[in-house]
């Protein structure tokens, strides 16, 4: 996330009410030392933990940072030693290492004369040699530290673990709060534009941002292009799988696919009228929805979720073959005679 767009000392707005509670839990005494921010991927976790922590260090009294006491100033440098961010390093995990160093760091008196607080983000992502080497400072920590992991998979962790923290649920802001947000951060896009990122992201506003900052949503009308052409036989799905992989991660190819037959299946079950997204998005709509049945939807939703689980699976299977075999399904059923016995 920039640092230009974003202030990192500040909540975002619809977690303004969640920090005060927690800042004014901390004055009363009453703000557990481990804190499990748990919610939806791409919605701002991680920067409520560091406004959230930033507001803890603070020299001043208020739900958030002042930004010009000496702790605040340490903060924006990046030079706190009182504050700890903890995530995977060269790898995917965030190793034993890492929590040997932090549980050292807890255990001396804070620097600053104040208390000390570590971000471990995303939590679910400590294999189990860490995830046990923090467990033993959790049952037993100290009076001046504090604790907040951030998690979109809660239930990826221990529950030795979870059972030790507080738990902070952070929500999904509204569509029209998001809107706004989105405005604000990216003005030169058209609503449109800002909508169906949104609807891309399923609703987070942090994913839609990145979404669009990252021109990814160039690749995904591309992809949506390509797919319209598959369904219409206008090219094959092996040349089709080679073109979209060219173009976009696979995990992004799955994830755009399974929006788009769900939202195709969504229209169908609410008989809803399309409108409000991009121009390359509602035709891409039209066109599955025309040739595809509720009840082939359904089937081949379950195909991309089974492609999608094998991807991201230990198995480490050939992207291309993985890719290949779905498109073909998705374009047999393309060629079939349309069912609709669901829907009439
Ligand atoms: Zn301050």
């Amino acid at each position: 996330m920039s640092d230009v767009l974003l202030n990192q000392a500040t909540p975002l707005p619809w977690q303004q009410l969640i920090q005060e509670k927690l800042v004014r839990l901390k004055t009363d005494t009453g703000l557990a030392h481990s804190l499990l921010m748990g919610g939806p991927a791409g919605i701002g976790k991680a920067h409520l933990a560091k406004s959230l922590a930033f507001a803890l260090l603070c020299r001043q009294e208020g739900a958030v940072a002042c930004g010009q006491c000496s702790s605040c100033r340490l903060v924006m440098a990046g030079s706190h030693s009182d504050l700890r961010w903890i995530q995977p390093e060269d790898s995917l995990q965030i190793k034993i290492d890492q929590i040997r160093q932090l549980v050292g760091w807890a255990n001396q008196t804070a620097r600053q004369g104040g208390i000390k607080v570590a971000v471990i983000e995303p939590a679910e992502r400590m294999n189990l040699n860490a995830a046990n080497a923090l467990l033993k400072i959790l049952e037993e920590p100290a009076a001046d530290t504090f604790f907040i992991l951030v998690s979109a998979i809660p239930a990826g962790l221990l529950a030795t673990i979870r059972s030790r923290c507080q738990q902070v649920s952070v929500l999904r802001p509204g569509r029209d709060q998001a809107l706004a947000w989105l405005k604000q951060v990216l003005p030169v896009s058209g609503v449109t534009e800002l909508q169906t990122a949104l609807h891309l992201a399923a609703g987070s506003p942090l994913s839609a941002f990145e979404l669009l900052r990252d021109g990814r949503s160039q690749g995904q009308t591309e992809l949506l292009a390509l797919m319209t052409q598959l369904v219409n036989n206008k090219i094959n799905p092996v040349l089709a799988a080679k073109q979209a992989l060219d173009k976009k991660h696979p995990q992004d190819i799955y994830d755009l696919l399974y929006w788009l037959l769900s939202e195709c299946l969504r229209r169908y079950i609410y008989e809803l009228s399309g409108g409000g997204l991009s121009p390359v998005l509602e035709e891409t709509i039209v066109v599955f929805s025309a040739i595809f049945s509720a009840e082939q939807l359904l089937l081949i939703i379950e195909q991309v979720v089974l492609a999608r689980r094998l991807l991201i699976g230990t198995g480490n299977p050939n992207q291309e073959q993985l890719l290949e075999s779905l498109l073909i399904q998705i374009f047999e059923a393309s060629q079939r005679p349309i069912n609709k016995a669901l829907v009439e």
